[in-house]
């Protein structure tokens, strides 16, 4: 790998991380990305043909949301809902072609075919030529995060951020805000300003979002430089019903920060012996409801798998299949039909290390050995 001059440090600097990065193609043009984060890079910082695609940022988290905003934020904040999807870069190469990150730096074909087709690129980078616009795909039609939406039928990105794409300095909310009004890109919705030492209506805000059974909230200084997420109860309890279908892919560093999560909230908002006797509760079955579900299903002979279904051009889903099985996942088609030129595919991610453990225990296979 040779010293790229765009990511602005010493080529001595630069010895010390280029063997950390892993090396791809997509569409025959060969890229660097950057799996895990380093000292001097976040994680997913890719570098396709001397072009630095900065990693999109890691969002501290908040476990008390009066306190940490009081702390985390010095004058009004904006709070925007937090989308359950994945997280995309889109950048616009300087030989003019458009590229479709995900949070690894990974350059995913559908992704790229997906952003290209819905959104004004071209003009959104006319105007912003050395930008990346980072956002979250959601919807159900999604090879990596489902999660229903009622507003996307099928799947589609909403602008979070626009950043410089070498340094990953960020716009302000509202200069986003208008740069992405302009060229009609859609963005996630925003609850407003709050300020810091009152948080009652942001409050509000997480309830309705919570009853909703949406993930919560992301706020954001207005120079958009700090960031701070808190979460809905239904977001943690969810994260752990879904983690705890696939126990021993998820493991024991999925569970604790989520019972965390819970534990810290049933504490700030005080809860009644009513309200925390249904949280212990819903916690409980969110955990062992699911793998007591996952050790049954082992037992009648099934693999532990995950659906995913897909639309768009057929060759685009035939190279994310060969993308995902490149990325080293175990991809095994359900369904597949193509009607006037767009294909419906349905396709599942086997989870190897949970079924196999599962099926060692069932065997009597002592535990911890
Ligand atoms: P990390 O802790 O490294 O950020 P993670 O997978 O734990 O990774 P999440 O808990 O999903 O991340 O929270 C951060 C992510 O939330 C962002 O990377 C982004 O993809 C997503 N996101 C959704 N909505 C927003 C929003 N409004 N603003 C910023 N990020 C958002
Ligand atoms: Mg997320």
């Amino acid at each position: 790998m040779e010293y790229v001059a765009e990511l602005g440090i010493s080529r001595e600097d630069f010895e010390a991380v280029a063997d950390r990065f892993t090396q791809r193609t997509f569409r025959c043009r060969g890229y660097h990305h950057l799996r895990q984060r380093t000292n001097v890079f976040p994680t997913g910082t890719a570098i396709v043909d001397g072009a630095v695609v900065r990693g999109f940022p890691s969002i501290p988290r908040t476990l008390q949301l009066a306190e940490g905003v009081h702390k985390h934020f010095d004058g009004r904040f904006v709070a925007e809902e937090k989308l359950n999807g994945y997280n995309v870069r889109v950048v616009r190469l300087p030989d003019g072609e458009i590229l479709g990150f995900t949070r690894s730096g990974v350059v995913c074909p559908f992704t790229t075919s997906v952003v290209r087709r819905d959104l004004s690129l071209d003009d959104f980078f006319d105007a912003n030529p050395e930008t990346m616009l980072c956002g979250e795909m959601v919807g159900p039609e999604n090879p990596y995060t489902t999660c229903a939406y009622p507003e996307v039928d099928s799947i589609g990105f909403f602008a979070f951020d626009v950043r410089d794409r070498a340094t990953g300095a960020p716009f302000p909310v509202d200069a986003r805000n208008q740069c992405c009004d302009r060229f009609d890109i859609p963005q996630v919705p925003s609850f407003g300003r709050f300020d810091p030492d009152d948080v009652s209506d942001l409050r509000t805000v997480i309830a309705d979002l919570d009853a909703e059974g949406r993930e919560g909230v992301v706020m954001k200084s207005s120079d958009g430089e700090r960031l701070l997420k808190y979460t809905t109860s239904a977001a943690n309890q969810g994260n752990l019903s879904y983690g705890f279908q696939y126990p021993f892919d998820y493991g024991k560093e999925y569970v604790f920060p989520r019972v965390l999560r819970e534990a810290f909230m049933a504490v700030e908002q005080d809860d009644d012996e009513k309200t925390r006797g249904e949280r212990e509760h819903a916690v409980g079955e969110a955990i062992l409801g699911p793998f007591i579900e996952a050790i049954r299903a082992v037992e009648a002979g099934e693999v532990l798998a995950e659906t995913h279904v897909v639309r768009g051009d057929p060759i685009v889903l035939d190279e994310l299949l060969e993308h995902l099985r490149n990325l080293g996942l175990t991809v095994t088609i359900e369904s597949d039909r193509t009607r006037d030129g767009e294909r419906l595919l349905a396709f599942s991610k086997q989870y190897r290390s949970s079924t196999d453990s599962i099926l060692a225990y069932l065997d009597g296979q002592p535990f911890g050995e």
